[in-house]
């Protein structure tokens, strides 16, 4: 097991059946988010990114099993936030501090790509980086979002396993979400995928398919979260996901691509009060503070009690770490690497 892992670090590649010797083995879990953590500090260093996430809508076209904000769930209060608000919170993001503005939203093809990409146009006037998080669209409407200036998009692919995907998204397409990302990297925006750990009937096998897509795609970002069952969806009686199981898929990707920025997700966080911290020991670089206005916060409910960033906070506890809080736009390939010729 060792051994396994001494490779990843030098190599930066694992078949799919060292992936599943390691997921399975939680006796190397220690030796295994150590090294994450080297890799992390070698390719990326030791600064921390903070994006600014602003959630502008919960309206939503899909139907995903385990997300609260479902279009079937008639118990949401919907809310969709108009330009003016969006930019004010944009530009109160990048007063703070913050070189990157994620929007994120349900499907809501109101918010249709022409009206996007003005948001977006002007959103990019604060010299921010501009991470888009709205699903699926044609190839025609990323164009037009990306020529509008936005620079990153974040689209998990949840699972590759595509039987799980058909059940968990019963009307949606895999092709067509594996379409997307196809067309997001073809257009040049830094590409993010990722996936949900603890869906029901996902195996460990499917775990080590979702890695090596990753690496595949040679995805720019990755988001890992554990699944946290939302009261209001069909999977309202289903176990949290596993955080170390989460951790370890969080950490063998940094291995498999190791200049890539990776979040430690708020999900994380949510299951257990020292998940953030505990990820970017593990691997992760990246924190994504909810900028969102307190008052429509609490609608954005993709699962329960999702947890904030208090700034200080994250600032003290990052110093604890030998950690500090980046000040630039943080893209893939733009960190410096540290110390690589020491390993
Ligand atoms: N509509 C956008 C944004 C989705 S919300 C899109 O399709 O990309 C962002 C992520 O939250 C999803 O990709 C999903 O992986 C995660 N998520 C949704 N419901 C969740 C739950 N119950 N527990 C944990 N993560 C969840």
């Amino acid at each position: 097991m060792q051994r396994l892992i001494e490779k990843a670090e030098l190599t930066h590649c694992l078949t799919r059946n060292e992936l599943v010797k390691i997921l399975s083995d939680d006796g190397v879990n220690e030796e295994l988010f150590n090294v994450a953590d080297r890799t992390r500090k070698a390719y990326v260093g030791d600064e921390v990114h903070l994006r600014a996430l602003i959630e502008f809508s919960n309206y939503c076209r899909c139907n995903c099993l385990y997300c609260g904000i479902r279009a079937e769930n008639n118990l949401v209060e919907r809310y969709r936030l108009n330009k003016k608000q969006i930019l004010q919170l944009a530009q109160h993001a990048s007063v703070f501090g913050y070189k990157t503005v994620v929007l994120q939203s349900g499907e809501d093809l109101t918010f249709n790509a022409g009206y996007l990409a003005e948001i977006i146009a002007e959103i990019k006037k604060l010299d921010v980086a501009v991470t888009l998080s709205i699903g699926e669209r044609s190839y025609e409407e990323y164009k037009l979002l990306k020529d509008s200036g936005a620079d990153r998009f974040l689209l998990r692919i949840e699972t590759t396993d595509k039987v799980l995907y058909k059940k968990m998204h019963p009307k949606a397409d895999f092709e067509n979400r594996k379409r997307c990302l196809h067309d997001l990297k073809k257009l040049g925006f830094e590409t993010g995928t990722g996936c949900l750990v603890g869906l029901p009937g996902q195996t460990i096998e499917s775990l080590a398919d979702d890695i090596l897509f990753f690496k595949e795609l040679d995805a720019d970002m990755i988001g890992i979260g554990p699944l946290i069952p939302h009261p209001h969806t069909p999977l309202k009686d289903c176990e949290c996901g596993n955080l170390m199981l989460a951790l370890k898929v969080m950490a063998l990707t940094r291995l498999l691509l190791p200049d890539i920025n990776i979040p430690a997700t708020t999900a994380m966080e949510t299951l257990n009060p020292h998940g953030r911290i505990m990820a970017l020991q593990a691997g992760a670089n990246v924190v994504m503070p909810n900028v969102t206005a307190e008052d429509v916060r609490g609608k954005y409910e993709i699962y329960p009690n999702k947890v904030g960033v208090n700034y200080d906070e994250l600032s003290k506890k990052l110093n604890q770490i030998g950690r500090t809080i980046s000040h630039k736009k943080g893209s893939r390939g733009q960190q410096q690497q540290y110390g690589k010729e020491n390993l």
